[in-house]
């Protein structure tokens, strides 16, 4: 039962390239249904952190659980994603010949779990989900639009709506909100906090007032370990971390 409990832990997480810890003893973990936001200065190791949970890179030590029970570290990296792990990188991936209503079903087509639909009409189940998507999304009234013509921030959220369609329990952000206008990045905020309680978010972002928009809790990575954690204004107040954004 995933309706309570720990979305995601990570204990004592290392990872080394040549020597250099990119993860250093790292511990971290989310409520389900919570919305965790990572921030820490270039190198913290943010990308690392994601590329362990999502099984492309493999730690040298350490636990990595996806709920209670699913060893993260005995996964390969499309196993994570059938598990229910959806991942989000910074630049919009979306077909851009396609129409909006086409990356949706396409994404659901895509899902090992449903590979038949690929040679069958959608079901009215998968009709109605992508419905429920593109009002997620507020794209409903761009459904038939070619997605090479939205604007940045609308292929972010298409791309976060194909993430959706196979219904991921976490999903990982990586600076969603990078390029986006003022307006764009207040309306993600607002599809972030509907997002949260239906899924646990963990989202890595520079922009802290998105991050003061959107978090109950953020994590603050230095060096590959967890330097603080609490609400922004506690991590903000913290020497520590005051410290390491101005730099020594
Ligand atoms: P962040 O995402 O917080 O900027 P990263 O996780 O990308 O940090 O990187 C952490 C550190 O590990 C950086 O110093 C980076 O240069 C190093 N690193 C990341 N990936 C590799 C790799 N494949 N080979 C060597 N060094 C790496």
């Amino acid at each position: 039962d995933l309706s309570h409990g720990v979305a995601l832990y990570l204990d004592d997480i290392s990872v080394s390239f040549d020597g250099f810890k990119a993860l250093n003893k790292l511990s971290l973990s989310l409520d389900v249904g919570e919305l965790r936001c990572i921030i820490g200065p270039n190198g913290a190791g943010k990308t690392t952190m994601m590329d362990v949970i999502t099984g492309k890179t493999r730690p040298d030590a350490g636990t990595a659980f996806f709920g209670q029970t699913i060893d993260l570290l005995k996964l390969r990296e499309a196993e994570v994603v059938a598990a229910g792990v959806g991942r989000k990188f910074q630049k919009p991936t979306v077909f851009e010949d396609l129409s909006v209503q086409d990356n949706l079903e396409l994404a659901l087509k895509s899902d090992k779990r449903a590979r038949a639909t690929l040679f069958f009409r959608l079901s009215a189940t998968q009709r109605l989900r992508v419905e429920e998507v593109l009002e997620q999304i507020r794209l409903h009234d761009q459904a038939g639009r070619r997605a090479g013509d939205l604007s940045h921030g609308q292929k972010q959220w298409l791309e976060i709506g194909m993430l959706l369609m196979l219904e991921p329990q976490l999903l990982l952000l990586d600076e969603p909100v990078a390029g986006m206008t003022d307006f764009e990045t207040d309306r993600t905020a607002e599809l972030f906090l509907s997002l949260a309680g239906k899924h646990t978010l963990m989202v890595v972002e520079h922009d802290m007032e998105f991050v003061r928009k959107i978090a109950d809790k953020v994590t603050v990575l230095h060096e590959g370990s967890v330097l603080a954690e609490g609400s922004l204004e506690q991590v903000q107040a913290d020497e520590r971390v005051v410290e390491v954004y101005l730099g020594r």
